[in-house]
């Protein structure tokens, strides 16, 4: 594998204990690993010392952008951060769009590998090749977007492109992100604690380059096409005009959404009702807008305009938001959720890892395990919206309460004890932000995704799409791709999702514009058409997705040498097993026998070890990684 175009060019390696700056070609590694979370999976697994804790800083952060992201690609704008995953001790990565990677590239680097912790805080500033650390006089305690606008009035470059820390990454709370082009967030792993520990609040960047496609007339025509094409589709006009939050509507119809940390999948038809009604009368959106290069543009610029929280603005209000603070934590006021969503953004705190953590303090609560002793005299209650801001405060900064809230669930219940344990909700100890009873291909994907609790590697949204069973065999090869509570079949289709969402891993496209979303939308054929044609590595489908497995066996191996996960890791919470779903699926849970069943299919399609969970020496040299086996 190679890619002669469409590339930055350069790793940009900065040590922040030495002030060092350094570069090299990204050319030896992009010829052996996938572009993108390839090449960051295997610095990451080379470059991160045995033994040490996740925020030591001789660990590496890791910044990429994909193959495609820069060009005319619609949507090729992300950037993925890996890391030592501060809350399950193995692989971390996070994932934004905006305009920071593309201008990455545009400056001439296709990854950024910071180690070290600087003596003092700072920033890296980086205007094409010239690359300068510079103090954070004046930043650190700031909000992200308080940085933003400081660095702004700093750094006079036209076409400026930021990402930062606010305060929870500067207190290394493993709830901590990084936020990007000031409101979209890099969430899960813990890596903006990461960030903190390394005092280095914020990284610029602006970049004069350009970059060169192999074949830029077929290229633009089919990037074009493509464009043009999913502006028109009905998928990309509900999204453009109400964002993802609409389907919050959807999946609570469905019973599936997390409601009062997990005790029950659905809220009342009505409050979910008036969320939506909210939503498509348009009552807080603005205007839509979109990250770099995309025609879906499922963002708004949002505002409050009357009530408790008139006068708050927002961007990217998306259904997960409706999840963590609607169903998780009993708010169904949109303002509000609008308006806790900015705080965690500001504060630089993922929403999911902030409030799963508070949905276990108010469960404890509620069942007596938790006292005002315990929580600085707040009285938790679901919905209390003024109570619950409080927490996520505390939390950035590790006030009270929020010190014992900030490393995630399961380390909060550690730490309490009292049987507390049942009630944290993670998967391998990452806080999770999906309900699994009811989709049992989602709840697989979830249970074995190697960064722990996420259905971003592997989860098959088709369960939720009204596919005929022919149609189900002829994309996915399985009958049952739209069946919710069916097992069948279901290790196939995650393995299929894995392998899609990897191509999309290494080129930067952005999800909501694929087959993930709606099958209108971009399979893998055009993806590895547009990758084709602008990297000149002319790669099918099959062959993109067949080289994008080394991106999960890296992540394998990474979990193979700094953890002791095994099958037992791929159990989901006792939650799901003992206590059932509420609405239309009620009486749904997950069965032990059956989940061992599908675990047993799915290592045994992988060809890996059925008692462990882990691959094979011979697993590795398949998949062309013989040095791991
Ligand atoms: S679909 Fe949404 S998140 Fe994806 S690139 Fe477009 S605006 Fe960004």
């Amino acid at each position: 594998m190679t890619q002669p175009f469409a590339i930055g060019g350069n790793i940009l390696r900065v040590d922040l204990t030495r002030r060092a700056v350094t570069v090299e070609p990204t050319a030896p590694l992009n010829l052996r690993f996938p572009a993108g979370m390839g090449v960051n999976n295997w610095l990451l697994l080379n470059e991160t010392p045995l033994g040490k804790a996740p925020l030591d800083p001789d660990n590496p952060l890791i910044f990429t952008a994909g193959s495609l992201v820069g060009t005319m690609a619609a949507t090729a704008c992300r950037m993925t951060i890996s890391c030592k995953n501060v809350l399950t001790g193995g692989f971390g990565a996070a994932s934004a769009g905006g305009n920071f990677a593309p201008e990455l590239k545009y400056a001439g680097f296709d990854h950024i590998v910071v180690t070290g912790r600087a003596a003092q805080p700072v920033y890296i500033d980086i205007d094409d090749g010239n690359v300068t650390i510079c103090d954070a006089d004046g930043l650190w305690g700031e909000t992200t977007w308080e940085t933003e606008k400081i660095l702004r009035a700093r750094i006079d470059r036209p076409t400026l492109e930021l990402l930062s820390i606010g305060p929870a990454g500067e207190s290394m709370a493993a709830a901590a992100c990084i936020i990007v082009s000031r409101t979209r967030s890099a969430s899960r792993c813990g890596v903006g604690a990461v960030m903190g520990s390394k005092n280095l609040k914020a990284i610029a960047v602006s970049g004069s380059g350009a970059l060169q496609v192999a074949e830029p007339e077929a290229f633009m025509a089919e990037s074009l096409a493509m464009q043009r094409y999913l502006m028109g589709v009905d998928t990309t006009k509900n999204l453009r005009n109400f964002g993802t939050s609409t389907s919050f509507e959807a999946w609570n119809k469905l019973g599936s959404i997390p409601v009062r940390n997990y005790q029950a999948t659905q809220i009342d038809l009505d409050e979910a009702d008036a969320i939506a009604t909210a939503v498509k009368e348009k009552h807080y959106i603005e205007k839509a807008f979109g990250c770099f290069a995309c025609p879906v543009m499922c963002s708004q610029y949002q505002r409050v305009k009357s009530g408790p929280h008139a006068g708050t603005r927002g961007e990217k209000v998306e259904s997960q938001d409706y999840w963590d603070f609607g169903g998780k934590l009993g708010i169904s006021d949109p303002a509000a959720v609008l308006a806790l969503s900015e705080h965690c953004t500001q504060l630089g705190l993922d929403n999911t890892n902030a409030t799963n953590p508070i949905a276990w303090a108010l469960e404890c609560y509620q069942r007596g395990l938790l006292t005002t002793d315990d929580t600085d005299g707040l009285e938790l209650a679901w919905g209390d919206v003024e109570v619950i801001s409080q927490l996520l405060t505390k939390i950035a900064y590790r006030e009270g309460i929020g010190d014992l809230l900030a490393d995630g669930s399961l380390a909060a219940a550690e730490r309490l004890g009292r049987n507390s344990e049942r009630f944290a909700m993670h998967m391998k100890g990452q806080d999770l932000a999906e309900e699994m009873r009811v989709f049992k291909g989602w709840a697989l994907a979830i249970a074995v995704a190697e960064r722990g609790g996420t259905h971003t590697q592997g989860g098959p949204l088709t369960e939720r799409m009204p596919l005929q069973p022919e149609l189900s065999m002829q994309r996915f090869g399985v009958p049952t791709a739209f069946d919710p509570t069916s097992y069948e079949h279901k290790a196939e289709l995650v393995i299929y999702y894995q392998r899609f969402h990897n191509l999309l891993e290494i080129t930067g496209i952005c999800f909501y514009a694929t087959y993930w979303c709606g099958l209108q939308m971009m399979g893998p054929d055009e993806v590895a058409r547009l990758y084709s044609l602008a990297t000149g590595d002319n790669k099918t489908a099959d062959e993109l997705m067949t080289e994008g497995e080394k991106i999960l066996y890296l992540q394998k191996a990474f979990n193979m040498r700094h953890t002791t996960f095994d099958r037992a890791s791929d159990y989901p919470p006792e939650r799901f097993m003992n206590e059932p779903a509420t609405g239309p699926h009620a009486g749904e849970r997950l069965e032990r026998p059956d989940w061992d069943r599908l675990l047993d299919e799915y290592y045994g399609q992988r060809g890996w070890d059925l008692a462990s969970g882990k691959p094979t020496a011979e697993n590795f040299r398949a998949v062309g990684l013989p040095e791991l086996a």
